[in-house]
């Protein structure tokens, strides 16, 4: 529910008139009230009830005592001060950007270094009392923005016009990867709509971005995907319906006999003599079986190639992996470099062209370039919601879509 107050909150700014919401929620423990820069304030005096803070950010060459000197602490003080961190995060372990914040109230001083975006190091010594140190949460502020565009001239184009940065712009194209294809099918007029959450650490940087839902309509066809964490804290991409935007790949590429040569690194060949390696499985079947492409994807070459005899490889619409198939008798029709191929779509039928000592299929797999074991590839499964919290995932996909569609009158407020 939190995430909807934020929103919620947000469309409140913006009908109040601001084109970009900003809000932030505050998760974690709790900050000192207010910092304050004293640049020329090197030590702080303790006054009676206000507090004072003073900020130091690491620089190259600085070391721990060097850092705890400037913010007003005598030797001996510093070293009580390491040593007590010791146990929770060695300040001796200290990194160049990183801020170390003095703060000094009526009755007890105050150290914090910021370890990283998520924590903090905070040291306290109370009047009369020695150091006690702890680790803390920082402070994670979030916005949430809906951004939609029109496609003109690029995705990227046009997208950062509308102010989204490259890596979410990215996540989009991830994201629906497997139903559109972004090299071949975006078309101008083309358009996208796009719910994210920026995230920020204390000091105001930039964490990351997570898209919460988005819609991208392709030709007419209009896919949606809606962020969901299923109860085993899976985070998926699903359809309105539940459908994990994810697909799978086809188990096998063709229906074979059995498996006639395993993924090895080296083998005997049996033709050859020598010994090298075999970068895929042989699927032995009848001349003429049909071989079906295991994913969408495009055909990169197609023709003969040495050993492997006539041969298609279809780089697949993830953009990450490829697969191979060789020794066809012959292509299925149409096949050509270039085209588009759709899972299951036979694209050719087994044979022995090439370097091979009878019918079957050499099936390759190729990850980022690198040839797999075909048969231990293992895919993440693209299940669907899980059925007893379908009922829980279609509120929130309705409330997000609601949310989303709430942003649609951006022309008015341009
Ligand atoms: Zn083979």
């Amino acid at each position: 529910m939190h995430t909807y107050l934020k929103i919620g909150l947000t469309l409140f700014a913006l009908l109040c008139g601001f084109f970009f919401m900003v809000l932030a929620a505050v998760q974690g423990s709790a900050q000192p009230d207010k910092v304050v820069v004293h640049e020329e304030n090197l030590v702080p005096e303790v006054a009676d009830s206000a507090k004072k803070t003073h900020i130091v950010r690491v620089k190259s060459g600085d070391t721990t005592g060097s850092i705890l000197s400037n913010l007003g602490f005598p030797a001996t003080e510093a070293a009580n001060i390491i040593q007590t961190s010791k146990a929770v995060y060695p300040l001796k372990n200290i990194h160049i950007g990183h801020e170390f914040i003095r703060i000094d109230s009526d009755n007890q001083v105050t150290l914090i270094y910021k370890i990283n975006a998520k924590e903090q190091l905070v040291l306290t010594a109370k009047a009369g009392e020695g150091w006690a140190a702890k680790k803390e949460n920082r402070q994670v502020s979030h916005l949430v923005n809906v951004v939609s565009a029109t496609i003109q001239d690029s995705l990227f184009l046009d997208a950062s016009k509308a102010g989204l940065a490259d890596n979410l712009i990215l996540k989009l194209v991830d994201m629906f990867a497997w139903d559109i294809d972004f090299a071949r099918d975006l078309r101008k007029g083309d358009s996208f709509k796009v719910m994210y959450e920026e995230s920020f650490d204390d000091e105001g940087k930039q964490e990351g971005y997570t898209i919460l839902a988005a819609t991208f309509t392709n030709r007419g066809r209009v896919f949606t995907g809606i962020r969901y964490k299923d109860k085993q804290g899976n985070i998926e991409y699903y359809n309105e319906d539940g459908r994990n935007l994810r697909k799978t790949y086809l188990k096998s590429p063709v229906k074979y006999s059995r498996i006639s040569s395993r993924f090895r690194t080296s083998r005997k060949h049996p033709i050859l003599g020598y010994t090298r390696a075999h970068r895929g499985v042989d699927y032995a079947a009848k001349t003429g079986t049909p071989i079906h492409a295991i994913g969408d994807g495009k055909i990169v070459y197609k023709g003969r190639k040495g050993g492997y005899g006539r041969f298609i490889e279809i780089r697949h619409n993830n953009g990450i992996h490829s697969t191979a198939y060789a020794h066809m008798s012959r292509y299925a029709k149409g096949m050509r470099k270039g085209k588009y191929v759709k899972q299951g779509q036979v694209i050719g039928y087994v044979g022995m062209s090439g370097l091979a000592t009878g019918p079957h299929l050499h099936f390759e797999f190729r990850s980022r370039g690198r040839a797999v074991n075909p048969l231990k590839v293992k895919h993440k499964a693209a299940k669907p919601v899980p059925k007893d919290e379908l009922s829980a995932f279609r509120l929130k996909a309705k409330e997000m879509m609601r949310l989303m569609s709430l942003f649609d009158h951006d022309d008015s407020w341009g």
